[in-house]
C-alpha cells in the first residue's frame, strides 16, 4: 500500500508534533511516523513527569553548538510567550520554579494531550509502530515499511538522539544524515551525571545523596547550582550542565565554596590555628560529612599563612578529572548531531538536498537544563512547519 503526502515527519517526539502542527495549519497534508508504540514518551518522562516545557529567560547563550549563531533565528520566531499561550489556550496549570522554568502543575501528560490534540485540529496523520526500513529519494522522498510504502515531496527528520535507548532513541536521524552526505558533528551524551575515578570514588561516594551549592566550572563555562553526590559519581544540576561541555580526560574544577572564605577567620591572630576551627568553619558552607571528608583529604600541610591560602584555593577549585559519564543510558540529551552548515538557520532544511529538513535534539545544537531542549524543539519544529 503507497500512502502519498505533502510531507513526512520522521519521528513523533517534541519537534516532529510542533513542525506536523504547524504544516497542518497551513493546509498540508503531513504523516508523523513512529516506530514507537505511542507518541512523545520523552514528553511522559520529562521534568521528573512534570515536563519543565519551556524556560522564560531562553537566550541564544543558553545553547551550545559548533555555530552558536545558527539557533538565534529560529528561536526568535517560536519563543517561550508563543508556547506558553498554546499552553494557556488549553488551560493547562503551569507553574514557574527556580530560574524561569516553567512546569506543569499536574502532569506531563498535558503538554502530550494538547499536541495530540493540536496534530488532531491540523489534520496531520499519526502512524505508529512503524519501522521504516529503506529510505530513498527519485523525484520524491519514499519510505519504505514492512508493510507500507510513504512518499511525499519533503521528509522531515526529527527522530531526535541517542540519549535513553530504552524508551526509543535511534542512530536512524544520523544514518539517514550519512546517506544523504549531510556531514554530522560527532554525537557525545549530555546533562549526563559524571563517574569518578576508582580512588575518589572510595573517598566520596560513600556520601551519596549529599547535596550542596557550588560552582562547577570546565571549558570556559561555569555553573552556580546544586551538585549531588552519587554512589559511582557527581551529578545535580551544576554537574548535569556542566558535564555537556566537558571531554574525555578534561579536568572539571569544583568551587566547594562560593563566595565563602573558610580560612578568612584565621586572620585573626586571636584564632587558634587547629584543623577543629578550619572544620567548624568549613562545615559553614558545605554540609558537615561533605566538608569533613574532603577535610580529611585535603589538610593544610601545614597553619602557615602560605599553607591555609593553598587550602583556601583548592577549596575553591577542586579539580577533578571523571573517569568518564554514566553515558546514552543516562543524559538527558545528545549534544553534537547534524552540523548546522547544512542547513539553513531559517527552515532547517538541508541546503545539499532540497526537501530534507532536520529539527530538534538531532541537530548540533544542545541546550542547557532547564526547559531548554524542548523550546528548542518547539522553535526548530516551527521553523520547519512553516517551510512545508
Ligand atoms: C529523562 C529526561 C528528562 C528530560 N526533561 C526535560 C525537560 O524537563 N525539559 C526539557 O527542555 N528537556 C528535557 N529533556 C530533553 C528533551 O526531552 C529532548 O531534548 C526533546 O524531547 C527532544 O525532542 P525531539 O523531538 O528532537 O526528540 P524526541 O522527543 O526524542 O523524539 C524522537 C522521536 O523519534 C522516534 N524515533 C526514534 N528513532 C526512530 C526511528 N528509527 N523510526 C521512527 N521513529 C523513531 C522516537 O520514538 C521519538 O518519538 C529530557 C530528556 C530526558 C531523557
Amino acid at each position: 500500500m503507497t500512502h502519498h503526502f505533502d510531507a513526512l515527519i520522521l519521528g513523533g517526539g517534541a519537534a516532529g508534533l510542533m513542525c506536523a502542527i504547524e504544516a497542518g495549519k497551513r493546509g498540508r497534508r503531513v504523516a508523523v511516523l513512529d516506530h514507537a508504540d505511542r507518541l512523545g514518551k520523552k514528553i511522559l518522562i520529562s521534568g521528573g513527569g512534570r515536563c519543565n516545557f519551556t524556560n522564560l529567560h531562553c537566550q541564544p547563550e543558553n545553547f551550545l553548538s559548533s555555530n552558536p549563531h545558527f539557533a538565534k533565528s529560529a528561536l526568535a520566531r517560536y519563543t517561550p510567550a508563543d508556547f506558553i499561550a498554546l499552553v494557556e489556550k488549553h488551560r493547562i496549570p503551569y507553574h514557574e520554579k527556580a530560574l524561569g522554568q516553567l512546569f506543569c502543575d499536574r502532569s506531563a501528560r498535558d503538554i502530550l494531550a494538547m499536541l495530540e490534540e493540536e496534530c488532531r485540529a491540523a489534520n496531520a496523520t499519526i502512524f505508529l509502530n512503524t519501522r521504516i526500513q529503506e529510505v530513498s529519494r527519485t523525484t520524491e522522498f519514499v519510505l519504505r515499511s514492512r508493510t507500507a510504502e510513504f512518499q511525499a515531496p519533503a521528509l522531515v527528520v526529527a527522530t531526535g538522539g541517542l540519549s535513553i535507548p530504552k524508551i526509543g532513541a535511534t542512530s536512524f536521524g544520523y544514518d539517514l544524515a550519512r546517506q544523504f552526505g549531510v556531514k554530522i558533528r560527532e554525537p557525545w551524551p549530555g546533562l549526563v551525571p559524571l563517574v569518578l575515578d576508582a580512588e575518589d570514588r572510595s573517598r566520596y561516594c560513600e556520601l551519596s545523596g549529599v547535596s550542596a551549592e557550588v560552582t562547577a566550572s570546565c571549558d570556559g563555562q561555569q555553573f552556580r547550582e546544586k551538585m549531588l553526590i552519587t554512589h559511582r559519581g557527581l551529578s545535580g544540576p551544576a554537574i548535569l550542565q556542566i558535564s555537556s561541555y566537558w571531554k574525555k580526560s578534561e579536568q572539571v574544577s569544583i568551587d566547594l565554596a562560593p563566595e565563602a572564605e573558610p580560612t578568612a577567620i584565621f586572620r585573626d591572630p586571636k584564632t587558634p590555628r587547629t584543623l577543629t576551627t578550619l572544620r567548624s568553619e568549613f562545615r559553614k558552607t558545605l554540609p558537615a560529612r561533605l566538608a569533613d571528608r574532603w577535610l580529611d583529604h585535603h589538610v593544610p600541610d601545614s597553619w602557615t599563612n602560605a599553607a591555609l591560602a593553598d587550602f583556601e584555593r583548592q577549596a575553591h577549585a577542586w579539580a577533578i578529572v571523571p573517569a568518564g559519564t554514566e553515558g546514552y543510558e543516562k543524559a538527558e540529551v545528545t549534544c553534537g548531531g547534524i552540523d548546522t552548515d547544512e542547513l539553513s538557520a531559517k527552515t532547517m532544511e538541508s541546503r545539499k538536498v532540497p526537501g530534507l529538513f532536520f529539527i530538534g535534539e538531532v541537530v548540533d545544537v544542545t541546550g542547557h537544563l532547564g526547559g531548554f531542549n524542548f523550546q528548542w524543539a518547539w522553535a526548530s519544529g516551527a521553523a520547519a512547519g512553516r517551510a512545508l
